[in-house]
């Protein structure tokens, strides 16, 4: 027998939704259930939240810190969202794919715009969908943390987010939570299937072939 040496590439899974969609929900679940893929920590200049804990929901940093570390090229995106500016840090996506292990983004359409100009190959876009406008009112108006948080601000927000549905390649309506986590595992499963992704493979076919 023949050993098989087909390795696959990781890729990187956007995730990008107006807030109150429920992505906070389905990431945890994926990373809570899926061993092959972890998030990718950004950093940011705003302030953090009670509960969030430096490096672990994102690196806190001042603007001149920022600053310098975008100004390295550093970041593999960057964007100012909320009037804060945020950024994924490029090196420990990089280790993670070139291990085969894929890395989740939670980062907004401009984040995501970036990404398809640099690494279009490595992208997978889903965009999660709220069932209703009422239904995302509701859960905005629940969740409202911020102590500046006006939810009517965040659905304006909400409707600038949505108007970007066309550049992300998969939709997840999410009217129920299940069915929602269902389909982006779909999604994954699939998109790891991917021919451009494996390395090993032409080698593989080719001792298949030769056995025949
Ligand atoms: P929050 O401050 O509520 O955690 O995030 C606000 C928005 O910033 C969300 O839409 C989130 O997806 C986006 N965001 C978080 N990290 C990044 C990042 O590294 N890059 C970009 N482009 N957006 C980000």
């Amino acid at each position: 027998m023949t050993e098989i040496a087909i390795h696959r590439r990781g890729l990187m899974l956007v995730l990008s939704s107006p807030s109150g969609a429920g992505k906070t929900t389905l990431s945890r679940r994926l990373l809570d259930s899926d061993p092959e893929i972890e998030m990718s920590v950004s950093a940011t200049t705003r302030k953090p939240r009670p509960g969030e804990v430096e490096g672990k929901d994102y690196f806190f940093l001042d603007t001149e810190d920022f600053g310098i570390m975008r100004n390295r090229g550093e970041f593999l995106e960057s964007a100012k969202v909320f009037g804060n500016y945020y950024g994924t840090p490029k090196k420990p996506v990089e280790d993670a794919l070139a291990r085969g292990r894929d890395v989740l983004f939670d980062i907004d359409w401009q984040g995501t715009q970036q990404l398809d100009e640099s690494a279009p190959e490595d992208l997978v876009k889903v965009f999660i969908l709220p069932p209703s406008a009422q239904e995302l009112e509701k859960r905005l108006e629940r969740r409202a943390q911020d102590p500046a948080d006006i939810v009517a601000a965040r659905m304006a927000k909400a409707s600038d987010e949505i108007s970007h549905y066309q550049e992300y390649e998969y939709i997840i309506i999410n009217d129920d939570v299940d069915r929602a986590f269902a389909e982006l595992q779909a999604i994954l499963r699939a998109e790891r299937l991917r021919r451009r992704r494996l390395t090993g493979l032409s080698n593989f076919v080719k001792q298949l072939r030769e056995a025949l």
